[in-house]
């Protein structure tokens, strides 16, 4: 199979210097790639010039909308990518995080994209910042897509997760990508990506594909691109002073090695669920894809007194590991990627070995395979009896089958040992004692991206000390590549421009499509609620008649609601108060009596209140006074295919003296369509 990369509209299968790619278990040749003859600038161009403006002319949902159709036709796909999957190394659970966890952050961020980002071209970030004492000049934070493109390189071991996690944000973003897979699996990538182009859900431009050498591409990078790189540190460091990174302050997001550790807490003895469950995590992450991942733990910390009892344990799980061709089912590792990455692996084992003792010297023999073609090695684990002096054993990553367990005295050594990897994607703590707990996160949390705590309240429920996940923050400190990925929101906005928008209120309304105070008010004859989605404007208002707060009313709602507390039913003791100075209104009552001034009370298109947010008491309210609501519309978003929209009014309750007493958002369901008023 000659593999073809996706540029400029076409596929390309180069002809020359063409790269072998093997099947890790069995060594035969299955593919050959090579990227002589592409022309890199003009992929940048393309990428830049038809796909960017394709995308960013979708809005957030629009493009949400297109995550969740591709990834429901790639999930209907799949088994023919676990089918090829085999030929990485990869056993069906392996390839379950590959795939299916690919395809589910697709998922993930279809509904994050449609939930948290407005249907529009803007994102606004965060509230507005008053800067002037009048009110007519303030501040607001806006992302919009960068006019550039996303350039991915990623790592051989996870060809279809590392493709669509890094994928799902940018395009949600409005950004195109180029992707280029480690050539060792991008047999894998090709046919996901073969099959996303296929399905013709994407603008064409947004996505390109270079399977093989990326060639001169980076020298063509702006300030406007993004490189998103998976990899090893080497690589990240060599790419990251490229001149034209350097040079364009082009934006650089790297995840690299880690040396990630998991840390048995002193308080755990065998038996106790943390116990068993630190050994499981342990034997997980040494074994699922062949301990070939990024956040694979890599040195166990245990208390010495723990050695001998976590050693055997280990060692005994270790045992029923049945290690050989990945496409039987009684398999639970496969080979490594290539026979490389085998050479690469021992090497590093030799290097840790000068610190560390061998636990058992188990001789491998793959079942249903010949150990000579395929890339097999065996689980690997090693102990280092005196880490205070050891190196090694805190820096050299061997990306396989290979742990090191490592004795710590006290929490504080732990945290110690910990830190020496220099900056990790995660660490995992298992410990059912609180203190441990809080003195390893507050230890360790600087030097981390992640931190797992596993005790027997959230052992069952606990995705794994291994798993990133679409919502949480993927990436680590120093050594790890300073870089985040995912995270929800966060991952998104790496491929958007924060811009600090200054001026007045009207003017930032316009831009942002969400109404500040102080800009145009709009009255029309019809109240708001008899208004569909489509006819309600940004800045349409309703002003209330007043009401008088009278002490019966207070009585009342605290006889209703059984809310009696002293500041609204005992004189004395609320003068004692000076933020009262005497009986005060509930507040709750004044959002009840806010909703009786503003709301009209027919059957119409606002089909449900759902919440508000945002509420603040500003000032007491006593018997006597006079309230009256300004309720305004500050922003619309169309649920598709929902027949309604959620609209959002911006609510100030203000008193006699036009001083505010109560502010929040009113959040409203309200209708496409007219509703049937009868
Ligand atoms: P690598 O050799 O650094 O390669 C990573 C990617 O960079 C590949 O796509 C590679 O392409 C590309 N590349 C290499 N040289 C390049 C150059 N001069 N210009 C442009 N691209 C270039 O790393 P690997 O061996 O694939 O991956 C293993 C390492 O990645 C391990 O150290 C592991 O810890 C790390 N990793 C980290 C994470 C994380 O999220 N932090 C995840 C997975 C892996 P070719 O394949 O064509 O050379």
């Amino acid at each position: 199979m000659r593999l073809k990369s996706y540029v400029m509209g076409h596929w390309h299968a180069g002809e020359r210097d063409l790269q072998q790619l093997r099947d890790a278990t069995t060594g035969q040749v299955i593919a050959e790639a090579s990227t002589v003859g592409i022309h890199f600038a003009g992929v940048l161009a393309h990428a830049r010039r038809v796909g960017g403006p394709a995308l960013r002319r979708l809005t957030f949902h629009e493009r949400a909308a297109l995550l969740k159709a591709l990834a429901k036709r790639l999930s209907e796909l799949k088994e023919e990518f676990y089918t090829l999957s085999f030929s990485t190394g990869a056993t069906r659970a392996d390839s379950w995080i590959d795939i299916d966890g690919g395809i589910g952050t697709l998922f993930a961020y279809a509904s994050r994209g449609v939930r948290e980002l407005p249907n529009s071209h803007v994102y606004v970030d965060g509230e507005v910042e008053p800067l002037s004492k009048t009110g007519s000049f303030v501040g607001q934070h806006v992302c919009v897509p960068r006019e550039g493109a996303a350039l991915h390189i990623n790592a051989f071991n996870f060809p279809v997760w590392g493709m669509l996690e890094k994928l799902a944000p940018t395009l949600l973003a409005g950004v195109p990508a180029i992707i280029k897979p480690a050539t060792a699996t991008a047999y894998l990538a090709e046919l996901v990506f073969r099959r996303i182009i296929e399905s013709g859900l994407l603008p064409e431009g947004a996505v390109q594909l270079v399977c093989g050498s990326c060639g001169d591409l980076l020298t063509h990078l702006t300030g406007q691109d993004v490189v998103s790189f998976t990899g090893s540190v080497t690589t990240a460091n060599q790419l990251r002073s490229h001149p034209a990174v350097i040079r364009s302050a082009v934006r650089f997001i790297a995840e690299t090695d880690s040396i990630n550790c998991c840390v048995l807490g002193a308080d755990v003895a065998p038996g106790d669920p943390e116990f068993e469950a630190f050994v499981r995590e342990v034997v997980r992450e040494m074994t699922a894809k062949a301990g070939q991942k990024c956040t694979a733990i890599r040195k166990a910390l245990v208390p010495a007194a723990r050695l001998e009892s976590v050693t055997e344990a280990i060692r005994a799980a270790l045992g029923e590991i049945i290690v050989g061709d990945p496409r039987r089912e009684e398999v639970r590792m496969g080979p490594l990627a290539t026979l490389g990455q085998r050479r690469e692996v021992l090497a590093r084992i030799s290097e840790l070995r000068r610190e560390a003792d061998l636990v058992s010297e188990a001789k491998l023999e793959p079942l249903g395979a010949d150990f000579e073609r395929g890339a097999f090695i065996a689980p690997t684990l090693l102990i280092a009896r005196d880490p205070a002096r050891a190196q090694h054993v805190h820096t050299v990553e061997a990306f396989g089958p290979v742990c090191t367990i490592l004795p710590y005295a006290a929490t504080a050594e732990a945290v110690d040992f910990a830190r020496r990897g220099e900056g990790s994607l995660v660490a995992s703590v298992f410990t059912a004692d609180e203190a441990v707990a809080r003195e390893l996160a507050l230890g360790l949390a600087p030097w981390h991206g992640r931190l797992l705590f596993v005790d027997r309240d959230c052992v069952r429920d606990s995705t794994g000390h291994g798993a990133p996940l679409p919502g949480l923050v993927h990436g680590g400190p120093g050594r790890a590549g300073g870089g985040e990925e995912m995270g929800g929101l966060r991952g998104v906005m790496h491929y958007m421009q924060r811009t600090a928008l200054q001026g007045s209120p009207g003017a930032v309304t316009a831009i942002t499509g969400r109404w500040v105070r102080g800009a145009r008010e709009i009255r029309g004859e019809v109240h708001p609620f008899r208004r569909t989605l489509s006819e309600l404007t940004i800045g349409e208002t309703l002003r209330s008649g007043e009401r008088a707060v009278t002490l019966e009313d207070i009585e009342r709602f605290a006889q209703l609601t059984g809310d009696t507390f002293y500041a609204h039913m005992d004189e004395a003791a609320a003068r004692r108060n000076s933020l009262f100075g005497g009986r005060v209104a509930h507040g709750y009552f004044l959002i009840a009596a806010a909703a009786g001034l503003f709301v009209d009370p027919p059957y119409g298109p606002v089909l449900a209140n759902y919440g508000l947010e945002r509420l603040r008491f500003a000032k007491p309210v006593r018997p006597g006074d006079r309230i009256k609501v300004r309720l305004t519309c500050k922003s619309k978003a169309l649920r598709a295919e929902k027949g309604y929209g959620e609209v959002v009014w911006d609510t100030q309750i203000t008193n006699q003296h036009d001083d505010v007493v109560a502010s929040y958002d009113v959040l409203t369901m309200v209708s496409t369509d007219p509703v049937d008023g009868g």
